[in-house]
């Protein structure tokens, strides 16, 4: 599956793909690097990058450091799989000297539903792979230029409005793509949402392939399919190509697309070869064109789109459609501690059915019977991870940050929830709406997503009368939905330390010039961005 363009010259990454399958890095691990010690990797060209294909990356400690990211598909958990992984993170991720904030021993839920932890040594992981493993559940392709993890609504299956319960669609294409070495080896990151949901919560527009439930004249109930979108430099949002699939024949389109992503993208430039870029090279009917060349049946028209809205997170107490309820637990900034993961399972197999990891970062406890909701609500895990947050700790998010990020500018969980507490703090109730949503990325690569948040920061670095310091770009207006919308980057490289008083300017101005139920992005879209970057700045009246 690789057709080179004409003149084309693979990069690095290629070549070293090419070289030796990246899937084979396994074995190399189980067999090699874990008896022989971190200096055998060195020794194989390429092989650092090769390890992201069973979910490992270094960290910017270097030496015997790692991070390993859990794949879980739709955010699904079982308690058993909860306790499992808390554990792992007690027993393995223990960093030289505690996080001034977290501590030690913590794990990281992902703006897609995986799970991170960090501090792990090559030696470790065979022992961590067979305990994941015997629980289900792998970090095979969690990273590397292949099928990442497929997200999914997680509360699928459980909503009262839903279309229809999309997860096992999201599992089987899971299934289909993972250890799969046809389609391992595709020219950067495919990234992949599915959900029967009517409130986008797998953010759809931002994949490379998203698919949003839609309904035929006749009834029949599947999903409208949406192509090239994504974050990072060169934001875009997903094209409508103009295709509805029935459940069924989701693997079918799926494999199709990566087909003809590994065939026609581009593997020269590792920045311009994500796949929105072919999307936007070829143009919506033509990339129709090429993937109904490569399916096993003839592409139907989509149906009736049926999302409605974006809702963004799932906080709080919920009745499911079987009359039980699910509650949303706040984990701000997504990063919990190890023993508290663990806990969250035990709770789950007590008083409920399973665990879901949302897109925001937050974990969902599910299938509470009426009668139980109160105790586990007096539950002691629920003061740390609270379903009632004020309204800036609820919708803050963060990426990794220079803690542990190679590509890292600055640091951004820390400072994410000290700005978050500090915004709860002076605005006491909030600025009228339940949650403004303000997302922390380290760089421009948008882990955290900002480009959809109400309020988004960009690391960047920043000139200081004392010098250079950590500093941030600021943008506003994001958010998915029917007005969905990237922010616009407003101003840029702020002093880091500043932003307090920035954020209170914005906020303040906003509470006296709402219009209405008038939420923050739409007020900051209706004003000039000179205005909002006076306001930034301190220099508006
Ligand atoms: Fe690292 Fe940048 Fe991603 Fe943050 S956004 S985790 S700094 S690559």
């Amino acid at each position: 599956m690789r057709i080179l363009r004409e003149n084309e010259r693979l990069n690095d990454v290629e070549r070293w793909k090419l070289e030796r399958h990246p899937l084979d890095v396994r074995e190399a691990v189980l067999e090699v690097y874990s008896k022989k010690g971190v200096g055998a990797i060195d020794e194989i060209p390429g092989e650092h990058e090769r390890l992201k294909w069973v979910g490992i990356y270094p960290q910017n400690q270097g030496g015997n450091n790692f991070m390993q990211r859990i794949k879980v598909p739709g955010g699904r958990l079982t308690p058993e799989q909860a306790k499992v992984i808390g554990r792992i993170a007690q027993d393995f991720a223990t960093g030289p000297e505690p996080n001034p904030h977290f501590g030690n021993n913590f794990l990281d839920i992902t703006t897609r539903q995986d799970i991170q932890m960090h501090w792990l040594q090559i030696e470790e992981i065979p022992e961590i792979w067979r305990r994941l493993e015997e629980v289900g559940m792998t970090t095979v392709q969690a990273c590397g230029d292949s099928a990442r993890n497929v997200v999914c609504c997680p509360v699928s299956g459980l909503d009262r409005e839903e279309a229809f319960d999309a997860y096992p669609v999201a599992r089987a294409i899971t299934d289909f793509f993972v250890g799969n070495r046809e389609y391992a080896n595709l020219p950067r990151k495919f990234k992949m949402s599915v959900t029967g949901c009517v409130e986008d919560c797998a953010q759809a527009e931002i994949n490379d392939i998203g698919m949003v439930p839609a309904r035929l004249e006749d009834g029949t109930l599947g999903f409208n399919v949406r192509v090239g979108g994504g974050l990072g430099d060169g934001p875009r949002m997903a094209s409508d190509i103009d295709v509805f699939v029935r459940p069924e024949d989701a693997v079918e389109v799926a494999r199709g697309i990566a087909q003809l992503f590994g065939e026609l993208g581009n593997r020269e430039n590792r920045w311009t070869c994500r796949m929105r870029y072919l999307v936007q090279e070829l143009g919506p009917e033509r990339f129709r064109e090429e993937l109904e060349s490569r399916v096993a049946f003839e592409l139907e028209p989509a149906g009736e789109e049926l999302t409605k809205r974006y809702r963004g997170d799932h906080l709080g107490v919920h009745e499911q459609k079987d009359g039980c309820y699910y509650v949303g637990l706040n984990v701000v900034v997504g990063r919990m501690r190890g023993e508290d993961l663990e806990e969250a399972g035990r709770l789950a197999e007590e008083y409920g059915r399973d665990i879901r990891l949302a897109n925001d970062q937050n974990l969902i406890i599910t299938g509470v019977p009426e009668e139980r909701l109160d105790e586990l609500l007096r539950e002691k895990l629920l003061e740390r991870y609270s379903p009632n947050p004020k309204p800036f700790e609820r919708g803050v998010v963060a990426c990794t940050g220079s803690e542990f990020c190679r590509f890292a500018i600055v640091e951004t969980k820390i400072r994410a929830v000290e700005w978050a507490h500090e915004m709860d703090r002076r605005f006491g109730d909030g600025v009228g709406q339940d949650v403004v949503r303000m997302h922390f990325s380290g760089c421009a690569a948008s882990c955290a997503q900002p480009q959809i948040a109400d309020i988004g920061f960009r690391g960047e670095t920043a000139k200081t009368e004392d010098g250079i310091v950590e500093g941030v770009d600021i943008g506003l207006g994001g958010s998915l939905g029917v007005d969905a919308a990237f922010i616009d980057w407003v101003e840029g490289a702020r002093p880091a330390d500043g932003v307090p008083e920035a954020l209170e300017r914005l906020l303040r101005r906003f509470q006296q010039e709402r219009r209405g139920g008038e939420r923050f992005h739409q007020w900051a879209r209706r004003k000039p961005n000179a205005e909002l970057r006076a306001i930034i700045r301190g220099e508006a009246g």
